[in-house]
């Protein structure tokens, strides 16, 4: 079971007794507010639902793998919630649209298509109808996971359509309660939480002492990266990523929460909003790239999880993630940061 329900007993009973059916209904509605953990619930049921393993989500096998780099084929995102019909981008209808066309595919790996939908209770209503056409004739071969943050904006139509989960907001006394049940230290338990709204898909594996031991070595890596120096970049990589494995998996996953908090602090977002408070010392505002380094990050990283789950060569592979970092980084200097991603400072300004 995945660390950050660990602190919802009763949808951590209620999510296993879904899975341990393996009878998957055409929708689930997730409901807990920010902090609850529902993106991480999300991710759980999303693993499990595609996992080829004896008892899933196993973690192990070729599709968990997947999901947990974000690259199986089967599974999507849509969010039509967050899309705005500004800049020529499409509205939410149109994500809707596309989300009936992704629909009516067949499953490309498995038995299954999983599509997650996060926001459904920020959906206008002409959008909410939209997809309540959906799932009023849900296509066979298709799971859909809603997650909402207040179950009461929901249409009741869409909520009558999906098995709902509720999961609670932790407050501190509760956290730390819970975590004292299960021998967590309170802190920890603040990082698991912490961790789970970060919807990283990474989330649901880790371990608190380990993801804290990974999350240093990324400091490490940090001083190497701003040191400019490629060739103790490489010395790092031939060393410490010895191939595919977990120790790699969750050195990338702290790297990945490493560059959201990186991406909160440059957006101004305080030391409280991020998965390691800790970050916000080690890099005061004098030091603190812009944040289109953390945004191409994240997008390097993302194709870095590509080519592994591609069976890409572990160490050509993060070895080329850090290059670019460093790249980055040192184009970043002597003011005005000319990276890749020049559209965010355009849009700013137009
Ligand atoms: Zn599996």
């Amino acid at each position: 079971m995945t660390s950050d329900l660990r602190l919802h007993p009763r949808a951590r009973r209620r999510l296993e007794a879904i899975v341990a059916h393996r009878a998957w209904a055409p929708a689930y509605l997730l409901a807990g507010p920010v902090g609850s953990g529902v993106e991480g619930a999300a991710a759980y049921l999303a693993k499990a639902i595609l996992c080829t393993g004896n008892s899933p989500p196993c973690g192990v096998c070729a599709c968990c793998r997947q999901v947990a780099a974000g690259c199986h084929l089967d599974l999507a995102r849509f969010a039509p919630a967050e899309a705005r019909r500004t800049d020529g981008q499409e509205g939410p209808i149109e994500v809707i649209r596309r989300l009936i066309a992704h629909l009516a595919l067949r499953p490309s790996v498995g038995q299954r298509r999983v599509v997650v939908l996060p926001g459904v209770d920020l959906l206008q209503p002409a959008a909410a109808n939209a997809l309540l056409k959906t799932l009023e004739e849900p296509p066979g071969a298709a799971v859909l996971i809603l997650t909402v943050r207040n179950p009461s904006a929901v249409l009741a139509t869409i909520a009558s359509r999906c098995q709902v989960v509720h999961l609670p907001l932790l407050d501190e006394a509760t956290l730390t309660a819970r975590g004292a049940n299960d021998h967590l230290a309170a802190a920890d338990a603040h990082l698991l939480a912490r961790v789970a709204t970060a919807q990283t898909g990474l989330a649901s594996t880790l371990e608190p002492a380990r993801l804290r031991g990974a999350w240093e070595e990324c400091g490490a890596v940090w001083s190497l990266l701003a040191a400019g120096d490629p060739g103790a970049l490489l010395a790092w990589v031939d060393t410490a990523v010895k191939g595919r494995d977990d120790d790699l998996d969750l050195w990338l996953a702290a790297f990945g929460l490493w560059l959201r908090d990186g991406l909160l602090l440059a957006a101004g977002r305080p030391a409280e909003a991020l998965c390691f408070p800790e970050l916000a010392r080690r890099l005061p505002a004098s030091r603190l790239p812009p944040s289109a380094f953390f945004e191409h990050g994240a997008d390097l990283l993302l194709t870095a999880h590509r080519r592994l789950a591609a069976n890409g060569q572990a160490k050509l592979v993060v070895g080329d993630l850090l290059l670019t970092l460093q790249r980055d980084l040192a184009r970043g200097e002597g003011g005005g940061y000319h990276g890749p991603l020049t559209r965010v400072a355009v849009g700013r300004g137009g």
